[in-house]
């Protein structure tokens, strides 16, 4: 009988999906609050690999029910193909999945505009997925975007597509032909409506009310921290709120109904797109654990920036989320590699800053201060005990834990859900 919000502390891709999916065993709802379609979770289940963007990782789970909260825009043409794709893979959404109506939608426009103004800021670019989430965001809050309430009927959608054209002619003139842009968004819609129209609900009555019968619910963000539009790495952040806070926001909860919040935490670090990286690694190192961790972006199939762990910024991810317990994700990956450096502080200018900074110049020129830690030779995966793991990697947690200030009560040494450490169990059976 609990709500849990489960956050990333780094720049994305710490391994959210496997843990949620891991979670979603002793829980009744699983629901998104931000982001889009560019998100990528990856969950290997049953020996096979799913790679969602939209809908929650718990639909993997039988009989679990998933939401998509109304902090979350929805392209509407990604959600029939991720239906499409579970059906395929024999998982049935009737009655499991359901969407916000005050969901903001994306459409084809968003996603020119996301090109063009990636391509029109050359080498300052942020670095998206391009598909088109940010406009759709800015739609939102320059009160012209579209919700899933008013893609439900034809009258208003259309009246609300016209004004949004017409605003937007003048730059997507330079892409497109609007009159094909239109008859595609209207021609699309009538395949989409009927694949969707009944997912849709009130979800903030919905989700008050399975709170208030008790059940367990997850609350799962999409990216990271150090992504958040107001507490990221600013301006090479996505357009929502990852952190803890937006869960409420994005949901339509209030902040008394969350009883606990797990920050999930990758053994090391790595980040996609652009923007300063203190602790990125260029050498050889860095391609070790490019290639050992298999980082290549779920959604863009980008390869991820790779460098060692960073404290300050985990350290600002435990403040801005509230968090006191910790799922820390691929050991695995470091066995071998020895040493392994942390890293505890910047030097700025001759400068030590302990804790992650706000402005995007300082940040920028941040140089990283480690401390070293002998590695350890023997392979984790597998093991199921914390206190069969090699004496150096309970060493490198512990020091991890001190240093973040957060306890880590999950250990994960592999992509399966066997290959995990369960150390407070009261996490895993929605006992808080
Ligand atoms: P998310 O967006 O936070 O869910 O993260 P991604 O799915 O983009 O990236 C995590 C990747 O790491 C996925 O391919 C997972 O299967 C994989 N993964 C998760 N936990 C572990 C782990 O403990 N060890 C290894 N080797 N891989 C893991």
């Amino acid at each position: 009988m609990a709500t849990l919000v489960v956050v990333g502390t780094q720049w994305g891709d710490e391994g959210k999906g496997k843990v949620v999916h891991l979670l979603s065993e002793k829980a009744d709802y699983i629901i998104r609050y931000q982001g889009g379609n560019n998100a990528g979770h990856t969950v290997v289940f049953n020996g096979q690999e799913f790679i969602l963007h939209l809908v929650p990782a718990g639909i993997l789970e039988p009989g679990k029910k998933c939401i998509i909260g109304s902090g979350v825009v929805v392209d509407p043409q990604a959600l029939v193909e991720e239906i499409r794709f579970l059906e395929r893979k024999g998982i049935k959404i009737e009655d499991r999945l359901f969407v916000s109506d005050a969901c903001h939608i994306i459409l084809p426009y968003h996603r020119w505009m996301d090109q063009l103004r990636e391509i029109q800021q050359g080498k300052k670019r942020i670095g998206t997925t391009r598909k088109g989430i940010g406009p759709a965001y800015a739609d939102k809050v320059a009160r012209v975007g579209i919700r899933m309430a008013d893609f439900l009927s034809l009258r208003l959608f259309k009246e609300l597509l016209e004004r949004n054209l017409k605003e937007k002619a003048p730059l997507l003139r330079k892409a497109c032909k609007l009159s094909e842009l239109r008859r595609e968004i209207l021609e699309k819609r009538k395949k989409q409506l009927p694949i969707i129209k009944d997912l849709v609900v009130d979800s903030a009555i919905m989700i008050n009310r399975i709170i208030s019968q008790g059940r367990n619910v997850i609350l799962e963000s999409a990216q990271g921290t150090l992504l958040d539009v107001d507490y990221g790495s600013y301006p090479y952040v996505t357009s929502s709120n990852p952190v803890a806070g937006g869960a409420c926001v994005g949901i339509g909860i209030g902040p008394t109904q969350v009883d606990r919040v797990l920050g999930i935490v990758k053994a090391y670090t790595t980040r996609v797109g652009e923007g300063p990286f203190p602790t990125e690694l260029s050498n050889s190192i860095g391609k070790l654990l490019q290639e050992k961790g298999k980082e290549f972006g779920a959604t863009t199939g980008r390869p991820r920036r790779c460098g060692w762990f960073d404290t300050s910024i985990v350290r600002h991810a435990v403040r801005v989320n509230g968090l006191r317990s910790l799922a820390l994700t691929k050991l695995d990956v470091l066995d071998g590699i020895d040493p392994l450096k942390i890293c505890v502080a910047y030097r700025y200018r001759g400068k030590l800053i302990r804790e992650f900074p706000t402005g995007r110049e300082i940040f920028k020129d941040c140089k990283p201060v480690y401390i070293e830690l002998k590695g350890w030779k023997e392979k984790t995966k597998g093991i199921q005990k914390f206190n069969l793991l090699p004496r150096n990697a309970k060493r490198y947690l512990s020091k991890i834990e001190s240093l973040v200030q957060a306890k880590v009560s999950i250990v994960s040494m592999g992509r399966s859900r066997e290959e995990t450490i369960i150390i407070d169990r009261d996490l895993i059976d929605f006992n808080f």
